[in-house]
């Protein structure tokens, strides 16, 4: 479907001329995001500035049965904001003002198409914290973490985005335009509205502003490294170490063989002889970090640890946690292709989930390395593959789904952090049942009677 010019004179009416793009050359940048072999070209692309502008561009939308996709900085990896239906891709990246950081009450408000980064960078440059701390926060926006609910390297301390949305600016559909929630901590006034907007992956309303809270930050950050000659041995320090009552900022986990390849990509003198790695930190008063280290230190030694070391300086600090942040570049230079997961199981369960995971690998022949937020769970099973080799990637496909099985048969589920989007689609009715798919549809057709809001994701 091509958008017929009266159609993109209204768009131009809304956005401005130089703020819409339909030619083939400008629109192919938009036909993927982040995720691999997934691609559609859309009609259009739009890049509104204000919330009013947006609405113009639901209403005409709804009006006209035309699909709209949210986008910020497509770095998603769950093929959310392809164009699968066509239509038109509303880019938020121009609305990317700091609007207030407030010291006194521990808040932001931005538009949606601030970067991860200038906001955490705003916020610590008045003394305070915004935990969340994806891997892609240089470029991803603040309303696509919301949007799906990113997770990041702090998760296990400070939980996800979700943890700190208090207020959204929010477009429907249909043009209205809701606030939800605000700038209190305490409110039970009504559903719990920014809760639901939170993870919709742009299928219930445009995020145009966010209020998010802020928490002071920490005086001092240190990280340590911990060598196993199995990943068993890891997973049974995570108990432990969660068992001895520390809640640690990081609890990240490399296997084998991602330990080599993150080596070879970054020479940071990792021991290669390892099975894993465990990668813990914690922030806090010196004195508490200091002492919560030492802990974990011994309690990965009294679980089998080959080696533990704490980072003698913030450099290395710094050069640890690239090691984790790296894991998925460093990994991607072994193929032309890159299947990245995120399924997730109950903590004390995942050296087991990595033992089926190679067996899976082994089974359909496909090399599987993983990594991942040994804290919370959260697994990245990553699969590089050449992207010539349609045999391979059928394979992989279908490891996946058989890991996807796997973690739900142990209570877990298919994405813990990077969201459902097209890739995912047919394994979620397996984690929800028809019961809740049925629900999430309905609660669709109540934002969307149109169903033009990033159609075919979700609930559509
Ligand atoms: C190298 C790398 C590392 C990553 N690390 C992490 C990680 O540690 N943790 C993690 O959780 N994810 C991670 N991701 C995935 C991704 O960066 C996150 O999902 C991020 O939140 C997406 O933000 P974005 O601005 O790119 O959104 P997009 O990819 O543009 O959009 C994502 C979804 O949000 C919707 N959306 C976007 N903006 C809006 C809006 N304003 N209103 C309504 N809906 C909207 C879209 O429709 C889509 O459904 C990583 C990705 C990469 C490439």
């Amino acid at each position: 479907m091509s958008l017929e010019r009266a159609v993109v004179a209204e768009l131009e009416a809304i956005v401005g001329t130089e703020h819409v793009r339909t030619e083939r050359g400008d629109l192919e940048p938009f036909a993927r995001d982040a995720t691999p072999v997934f691609r559609a070209v859309p009609d259009a692309v739009v890049f509104p500035r204000t919330t009013e502008e947006v609405a113009a561009v639901l209403r005409l939308g709804t009006r006209l049965g035309i699909p709209v996709v949210p986008r910020g900085a497509g770095s998603n990896l769950c093929a959310a904001t392809v164009a699968e239906q066509g239509g038109i891709v509303l880019v938020l990246t121009r609305m990317d003002r700091i609007l207030e950081i407030s010291p006194d009450e521990l808040l932001a408000r931005v538009e949606a198409g601030v970067t991860t980064v200038a906001l955490a960078e705003a916020a610590a440059a008045k003394g305070l914290l915004y935990p969340p701390d994806p891997g892609s926060r240089t470029v991803s926006t603040v309303g696509g973490n919301v949007a799906t609910c990113a997770g990041g390297l702090r998760g296990l301390k400070y939980g996800v985005t979700r943890n700190y949305v208090l207020g959204t600016t929010a477009v429907l559909p249909t043009g209205e335009v809701v606030r939800t929630g605000g700038r209190l901590w305490k409110d039970v006034a009504g559903y719990d509205l920014t809760r639901l907007l939170t993870g919709s992956e742009g299928t219930l309303g445009v995020l145009t502003e966010l209020t998010v809270a802020l928490l002071p930050m920490p005086a001092v950050t240190n990280t340590g490294v911990a060598y196993f000659r199995t990943l068993a041995d890891a997973g049974r320090a995570v108990s432990g170490i969660i068992g001895d009552g520390i809640v640690p900022a990081t609890l990240e986990f490399l296997d084998h063989k991602c330990i080599g390849a993150v080596e070879e990509y970054a020479h940071l003198g990792l021991r290669l002889d390892a099975g894993a790695l465990l990668l813990f930190g914690d922030d806090g008063p010196a004195d508490v970090v200091d002492h919560n280290l030492a802990r974990i230190g011994e309690r990965c030694t009294s679980s089998g640890a080959l080696a533990v070391t704490l980072a003698e300086s913030v450099a290395r600090s710094e050069a640890l946690l690239a090691a984790r942040r790296c894991s998925l570049p460093a990994l991607s230079r072994l193929g032309t292709l890159t299947l990245l997961e995120d399924a997730t199981v109950p903590r004390p369960r995942i050296a087991e989930m990595v033992d089926h995971i190679d067996e899976i690998a082994d089974r359909y022949d496909v090399p599987i390395a993983t990594f991942g937020h040994a804290g919370d769970g959260n697994l990245h099973p990553t699969c590089v593959v050449d992207q010539r080799d349609e045999a391979a990637i059928d394979r992989a496909h279908k490891a996946f789904g058989d890991v996807f099985a796997a973690a739900i048969e142990m209570d877990g589920t298919i994405t813990g952090e990077h969201g459902v989007g097209a890739a995912k689609r047919a394994y979620l009715e397996a984690r929800l049942g028809a019961d809740q798919m049925a629900l999430l549809r309905r609660i669709k057709a109540a934002f969307d009677p149109a169903g033009i809001l990033n159609p075919g994701k979700l609930g559509s």
